[in-house]
């Protein structure tokens, strides 16, 4: 094992634990960075250290976000009575690809007893508060087409029962097992638009 410096070693040890990134991708990406200017690297590394510093949850959608309310639920231009349930963040990223102009509420995950991941762990009480509090006229559950995914779906829907709106789920379309992230825009749009 030939003797590599600490600075370098630690960066590669950081890559590797990325999703997707082997020992191999590690060494190179760090290699790759050794070549750029101590600004660029600067740069880099600042913007790791922003991207928590700077960023919370909307307490509202939760969302991740600069600012709280965060940028959807304060622009007045987004029709408000109507809200969108997604398992992750990046899944409004897919969802902002399509004509949707409603709201959101990000629950951080999907109920799956065998991880231990309960409703306590999700952000369940905050909808149910939040519908409560200021009923939309629709709520669209788009899970994930996953075991979890519909477990969460049918889980929110006996939740709300209480609260008198329209429940729907994503009509499909959106392949079993494949996350809505990696769903194209125009099955996405289609879902959206078969709603049930
Ligand atoms: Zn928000």
């Amino acid at each position: 094992m030939p003797q590599i410096p600490q600075s370098i070693n630690n960066l590669i040890t950081h890559f590797s634990k990325l999703p997707g990134i082997g020992q191999k991708t590690a060494s190179r990406l760090t290699y790759y960075l050794l070549h750029k200017s101590e600004q660029e690297t600067n740069d880099f590394g600042q913007a790791l250290i922003n991207l928590k510093k700077n960023l919370r949850l909307c307490q509202t959608c939760f969302n991740y976000s600069e600012t709280d309310p965060c940028h959807i639920c304060q622009n007045s231009k987004r029709d408000n009575t109507i809200i969108c349930v997604v398992e992750q963040p990046l899944d409004i990223l897919a969802i902002e690809k399509t004509h949707y102009n409603g709201l959101y509420h990000v629950l951080h995950g999907a109920l799956s007893p065998i991880d231990g991941i309960t409703p306590e762990h999700l952000t369940l009480e905050s909808l149910k508060n939040r519908t409560e509090k200021n009923p939309p006229q629709e709520l669209i559950i788009a899970t994930n087409p996953t075991l979890e995914g519909e477990a969460t779906a049918t889980y929110i829907q006996r939740l709300l029962e209480p609260v008198k709106i329209k429940i729907s789920r994503l009509g499909f379309g959106v392949p079993m097992g494949v996350d809505l992230e990696y769903t194209d825009e125009i099955t996405l749009s289609k879902a959206l638009a078969n709603r049930k």
